[in-house]
């Protein structure tokens, strides 16, 4: 049990610089595969996605909600070896 992944997208939009960071989890388990959320939530994009489930979810689409001009990405991918090893860390 317990979340074995993760990946954080930031969206960025640039016309008027809204910024926004989102976290998806892959819920799955080390015996049942992978398990990801569909999406990350954002509050000030407007973003469609595909995948889940068994497969990571990409980003296809973003769009700033205030400004409707179409958002710039990147991901962050967090696997299992660096959780791991923070939680680990006995200087923590
Ligand atoms: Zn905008």
């Amino acid at each position: 049990m317990g979340i074995i992944d993760k990946t954080t997208y930031t969206l960025t939009c640039p016309k008027c610089g809204a910024i926004e960071v989102a976290t998806i989890l892959d819920k799955g388990s080390n015996w049942g595969g992978s398990h990801w959320q569909s999406m990350a939530i954002f509050n000030q994009f407007d973003t469609t996605w595909e995948g889940g489930g068994s497969h990571e979810p990409t980003l296809k689409s973003a769009t700033c909600k205030k400004c409707s001009s179409k958002a710039t990405y990147k991901s962050t991918y967090l696997g299992d070896s660096l959780l791991r090893g923070c939680s680990t860390n006995p200087n923590l």
